[in-house]
């Protein structure tokens, strides 16, 4: 991993946490940031666009849908401070890619290893759905972050928002026609340019509570991962 490659993801994220291209992401995000939520009352909300975090020489990139307005827009960092991150770093952790099973704040300790986890959209979105012209208006930090990520073969879509978005990002790197497109599904697999992509149901509280994800599903969406990646 070279030091002008991590520069270079470096900027991009400067450039992404000062990102207002959206009016309606920026207008919620930034009230969700005043108002809080009761039980983080005494906390600075982070309520800005959330950067990306992990290894820049990762085998693996973890695409989410968008911060949640009380977890990432609150700490300023991925999947952090929420329920969803909870259930995904446990399992990074039980399969080898974190240091630590949580992900509590920036400046926790945490520290990933051959992988990078990203999001589609980088606003917390009301309801946690994004408008299709927020995605599009999105798009170009994934494809750029891809590039930069040179190492990455495999990339785990969270949920199937996260897959249509991989799909688009893969399609425009390669320059294929994806058609048909893949029809996501857990542990569903596309081989598309020299790119691995692996489904994996999103571990948000809707499925986890009802018990479409568990944590052995969870588990085995990373090792796979690990054996695509052959690392
Ligand atoms: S969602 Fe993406 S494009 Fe829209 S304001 Fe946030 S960072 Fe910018």
């Amino acid at each position: 991993m070279s030091s002008a490659r991590s520069e270079d993801l470096s900027q991009l994220m400067e450039e992404v946490v000062s990102c207002r291209a959206c009016p309606r992401l920026v207008s919620w995000r930034e009230e969700i940031a005043r108002v809080k939520r009761a039980a983080f009352a005494d906390q600075e909300y982070w309520g800005r666009p959330v950067p990306s975090l992990g290894d820049p020489g990762a085998l693996v990139l973890v695409v989410g849908l968008a911060p949640a307005a009380h977890g990432g827009n609150r700490t300023g960092r991925i999947f952090t401070g929420d329920r969803s991150g909870d259930w995904l770093f446990a399992s990074l952790h039980r399969t080898g890619y974190a240091n630590q099973p949580v992900s509590l704040h920036r400046g926790d300790g945490l520290k990933l290893t051959g992988v990078y986890v990203t999001a589609a959209v980088r606003c917390a979105p009301p309801g946690n759905g994004p408008a299709i012209a927020e995605r599009e208006a999105c798009s170009p930090y994934l494809i750029r972050e891809l590039e930069l990520l040179a190492e990455v073969r495999v990339i785990v879509a969270l949920g199937a928002f996260a897959w249509d978005a991989a799909i688009r990002t893969l399609a425009h790197v390669s320059g294929m026609r994806l058609r048909p497109k893949p029809r996501f599904g857990h542990l569903a697999e596309a081989s598309i340019a020299r790119y691995e992509l692996l489904g994996c149901y999103h571990p948000s509280q809707q499925n986890t509570f009802t018990g479409r994800l568990t944590e052995p599903m969870l588990d085995s969406v990373f090792s796979r991962a690990r054996a695509l990646a052959g690392a």
